[in-house]
């Protein structure tokens, strides 16, 4: 246990989520009691909690019922996805996130609850920071003046305010934690809304050995990935040290998207060409998380490596996709155990060296396109 969190009643929202779903878990196994809330149940195995309620929580009564009783609220539940989905859906997205998030501070304020953590994100810092490959990692300060992505950046930028404002005006001790592109088992490999490891992950584990598979953009777009592990650990590390200003939870090893393929393709040992295709949104041209804060506040960060984090998730992928007769060879050794595995169980996951070569761009840049393989 990271942290003197015994025996809290905790409630997670967007616990059918990728985060959401393993921070239940983690919560639970560390002798909480758990109620989990999402307008939609874990799609890949069943909840841990002790409670879990299928809700709307952009109605103000569901976030009552979803709060009462509970003395920790992780508020986790929005309508996101990867770059593509974000950057196609303005209106809505903004309209659902803020609903949900008003009603839940509302909501957390009315039931007096100890501890309220609002997860916000890497997308509300400024675009013009954000415009190079080498970019200069951003601390929690640059976020103001204020640039974010459009329509979800702004959303939780304006939320993150929201929740300083209950902080200030009604007591509410609230924490804000912007993640950095948070990776691993469990999360969503495919339909629109998955992230850039997932989708990789995909199209390699899909992909023969000797093919080409296609990356979005020109593959020099830099981020950085942390594990879900990391993530889980850091929330509830987050919780009890009451620090109340955001703060950035991410690593900062940067990587480019040409070289998060060469490593994937690495450990899947394929051999694979890749094909750009620069007609699908890219976002920022670079983004890194300075863990500078987060050191001193946590006196801890992010311990994973992103090879290591990789392993079990293109584990997990492939396992999914062979299950549906869409995986090639070779299979991942010990697949099935690598769902929740500390990724010191990475050595069996490791190919042979495999050699990527970049044969096709198209050089055409447009926004057009909403699928998502591309980082935020
Ligand atoms: P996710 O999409 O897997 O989980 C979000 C959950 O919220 C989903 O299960 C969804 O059904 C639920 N939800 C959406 N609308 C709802 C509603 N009206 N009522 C109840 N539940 C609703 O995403 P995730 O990756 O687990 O992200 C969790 C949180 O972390 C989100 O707030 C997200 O914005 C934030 N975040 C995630 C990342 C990342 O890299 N995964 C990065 C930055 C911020």
């Amino acid at each position: 246990m990271a942290n003197g969190n015994r025996a809290r009643r905790v409630l997670v929202t967007g616990a059918g989520g990728f985060i959401g779903h393993h921070l239940a878990k983690h919560l639970r196994s560390q002798g909480n009691w758990v109620r989990g809330v999402d307008i939609k149940r874990p799609e890949f195995e069943r909840t841990a909690a002790n409670e879990f309620l299928v809700a709307d929580l952009r109605d103000g009564k569901n976030c009552r019922r979803a709060v009462n009783g509970v003395q920790d609220v992780y508020q986790l539940a929005a309508d996101m996805g990867g770059i593509g989905y974000i950057t196609g859906v303005h209106a809505s997205l903004v309209r659902n996130n803020a609903l949900i998030n008003t009603h839940m501070l509302e909501a957390a304020r009315l039931e007096d609850v100890d501890r309220y953590l609002f997860t916000s994100t890497a997308c509300v810092y400024p675009s013009f920071l954000q415009n190079r490959d080498d970019v200069v990692p951003l601390r929690e300060v640059d976020a103001i003046p204020a640039d974010p992505e459009k329509g979800y950046g702004w959303e939780k930028l304006f939320a993150e305010q929201l929740a300083s404002y209950y902080l200030e005006d009604y007591g509410l001790d609230t924490r804000i934690v912007r993640f950095h592109n948070i990776y691993g088992p469990l999360g969503t490999y495919e339909g629109g809304r998955e992230k850039a490891p997932a989708a990789i992950c995909r199209k390699v584990a899909e992909a023969r050995d000797g093919s080409t598979i296609e990356v979005w953009g020109d593959g020099e777009q830099t981020r950085s990935y942390c594990y879900i592990d990391d993530c889980v650990e850091g929330l509830e590390r987050l919780m009890s040290s009451g620090f109340t200003q955001p703060i950035n939870l991410g690593t900062d090893e940067l990587i480019s998207v040409d070289d998060l393929v060469d490593l994937v393709a690495s450990i899947a040992g394929k051999r694979l060409d890749k094909h750009h295709d620069v007609s699908k949104p890219q976002g920022v041209r670079g983004r890194n998380s300075d863990n500078t804060l987060l050191r001193k506040v946590l006196h801890w960060e992010p311990q994973t490596r992103l090879r290591d984090g990789l392993g079990p998730t293109y584990a997990w992928i492939w396992g999914q996709l062979q299950r549906q007769g869409r995986a090639q060879p070779p299979v991942p050794q010990a697949a099935e155990l690598a769902v929740s595995r500390r990724p010191s169980v990475r050595a069996p996951f490791l190919g042979t060296a495999a050699e990527v070569r970049t044969t096709a761009r198209t050089r055409a840049p447009s926004r057009s396109g909403r699928g998502d393989e591309s980082p935020l």
